[in-house]
């Protein structure tokens, strides 16, 4: 596909400006000349720029059209009926690892993937998102090279994470087989990256793990407004945050506090056009949909079906099938048209 020659003034003009960028870092992260910068959730321009292009054709708010993605993916568009994307099976599944299961949001399966890949040798390294020592709850794009690490990353941070960050800085180390974690928004734009091809990175990447995700908030406004003003908690003695037709805030002495969803929206991220819910692009998608410790799992592609076989073949996670868990399966679709609808 020829790039279409666009310069990063341009693409702030169509995006930015317009209130249309995700703030999901791609364009920073894939600039051949690293010409931009990150910073305050937006992209900046802080060298000359040679108007390649590729920011523009990296970035998630932009064509192509979703079929195309799918095609580059699945080698087909979503049947009809698909109404969460193309898929070859849904399960529910949980972690074995006892490690996993104290940090993790929901069933754990996420970082008991990644334990298993990193275990095998199946990757170098797996891009997720971390939590920042200065500030408690505020999440970071983050390279972990171990299990250790991994699961220091476990647990969902609601407020946006450019994780894709973190893959330039995995190819600028020279690791070249790697498994990301990350939103919808941020999948699409691997898979923009795909297309384009970026080669270098394109083949670097091993298996992309999409979270399910209704919406994303600001730091500011979640943590800082309605946990800390409004709740009067200080988010280092927030044990975990996790959204079950509420918001549940779970303090270190196991103390629950909520907020509304209702009342949260006002602190939502700037994503609002987004019409992905399940991340449809991605090998494995994964969400908690009001499940109690287990993570349902759509798998979209082989790398995915694989991915999940070896970690139940290593005794890593247990597996049952989404049927047993119907009220689960109908959060998803509704969830899904829901935000199909919104975008
Ligand atoms: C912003 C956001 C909104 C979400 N909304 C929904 C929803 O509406 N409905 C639903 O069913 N599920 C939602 N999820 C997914 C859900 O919270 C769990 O991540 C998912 O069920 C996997 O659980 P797990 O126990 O298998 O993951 P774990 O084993 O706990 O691993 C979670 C992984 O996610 C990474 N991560 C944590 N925070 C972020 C972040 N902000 N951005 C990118 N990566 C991150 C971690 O580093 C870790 O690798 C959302 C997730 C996020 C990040």
């Amino acid at each position: 596909m020829p790039i279409e020659k666009v310069g990063f003034e341009d693409s702030l003009k169509r995006l930015v400006v317009p209130d249309l960028c995700v703030g999901c870092g791609s364009c920073v992260a894939f600039c051949p000349v690293k010409c931009l910068e990150y910073s305050d959730g937006l992209p900046r321009l802080v060298g000359k720029c040679t108007e390649c292009g590729i920011c523009f054709q990296v970035c998630p708010s932009c064509g192509p059209p979703t079929e195309e993605l799918e095609n580059l993916v699945f080698g087909r568009e979503r049947k009809i009926g698909e109404e969460f994307g193309v898929h070859r099976r849904v399960v529910v599944a949980q972690t074995t690892d006892e490690r996993i299961r104290e940090v993790c949001q929901d069933g754990g399966l996420v970082t008991s993937l990644l334990m298993n890949a990193l275990e095998e040798g199946l990757i170098e390294g797996a891009v997720v998102s971390c939590v920042s020592d200065e500030e408690p709850l505020k999440p970071l794009p983050r390279l972990v090279t171990t299990v250790d690490e991994a699961i220091e990353c476990a647990g969902t941070r609601y407020t946006y994470s450019p994780n894709i960050l973190a893959v330039r800085e995995a190819l600028d180390k020279r690791l070249k087989s790697l498994a990301f974690v990350g939103t919808p928004c941020q999948i699409r734009a691997l898979r923009r990256m795909e297309m384009i091809p970026l080669k270098r990175y394109a083949s670097a990447l091993k298996l992309l793990v999409g979270l399910f995700c209704s919406e994303s908030f600001t730091y500011e406004g979640f943590v800082i407004d309605g946990i800390k003003r409004k709740l009067g908690l200080d988010p280092k003695d927030v044990k975990k945050v996790n959204i079950k037709g509420k918001i549940l805030i779970t303090t270190m002495e196991g103390e629950v506090r909520t907020l509304s969803i209702k009342d949260a929206k006002r602190y939502s991220w700037n994503c609002g056009h987004c019409r992905d819910f399940s991340a449809e692009l991605a090998d494995i998608s994964a969400g908690g949909v009001g499940l109690q410790g287990w993570t349902l799992a759509i798998i979209r592609t082989e790398r995915g079906e694989e991915a999940l076989k070896r970690a139940e073949e290593a005794g890593l996670i247990k597996v049952r099938p989404v049927e047993d868990e119907p009220k689960a399966y109908k959060i998803l679709v509704n969830l899904s048209k829901k935000k199909r609808l919104r975008g």
